[in-house]
């Protein structure tokens, strides 16, 4: 079983109250093989919510106490995001998973490049809370542009 970032097979959880479903990811999801998870609902965020970005830094830095998760208007949400990312963990264990699909460039799901802090669609090297503390945890992570090698390495 792998753990799957739940907008990206059609739950609307994302800030605006959409999603970015994942034709691929929802024939896996059908196969038994994902289990959703929204780790920004699961640290308390409402639905819709303002969009956020981590501020002087990464999921790493977050991580440490050295950056911060704020939304668009200065509210400080860094406690949520990682109360989502640890409750993610949490689940990613009860089901052993090894490996984790996750949505591109998000504060929390994002793989490899996230936004900068600047809400001006900048990307920096560095990965969201949740996909940092999993990966730290030696869960392998993916994002929805990396599926094909998710599947020769796991199916
Ligand atoms: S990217 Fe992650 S935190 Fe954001 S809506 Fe999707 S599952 Fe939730």
């Amino acid at each position: 079983m792998f753990i799957v970032s739940a907008c990206l097979i059609g739950n609307n959880c994302r800030y605006d109250g959409r999603n970015n479903y994942n034709k691929k990811l929802n024939e896996l999801l059908i196969k038994g093989l994902l289990i959703p998870v929204c780790p920004e609902q699961m640290g308390g965020m409402t639905t819709p919510r303002e969009p956020h970005e981590i501020i002087g830094g990464t999921g790493a830095d977050v991580l440490e106490g050295r950056a911060r998760v704020i939304s668009i208007k200065g509210s400080d949400s860094t406690i949520n995001f990682i109360k989502g990312a640890e409750e993610t963990l949490k689940l990613a264990k009860n089901i052993n998973a090894s490996a984790a699909l996750l949505k591109s460039k998000s504060p929390s799901c994002g793989v490899g490049r996230i936004y900068d802090g600047t809400f001006s669609k900048t990307l920096i090297n560095g990965n969201g809370v949740t996909a940092e503390l999993l990966l730290k945890n030696n869960i392998k992570v993916f994002t929805e542009e990396d599926i094909e090698e998710f599947i020769k390495a796991y199916l």
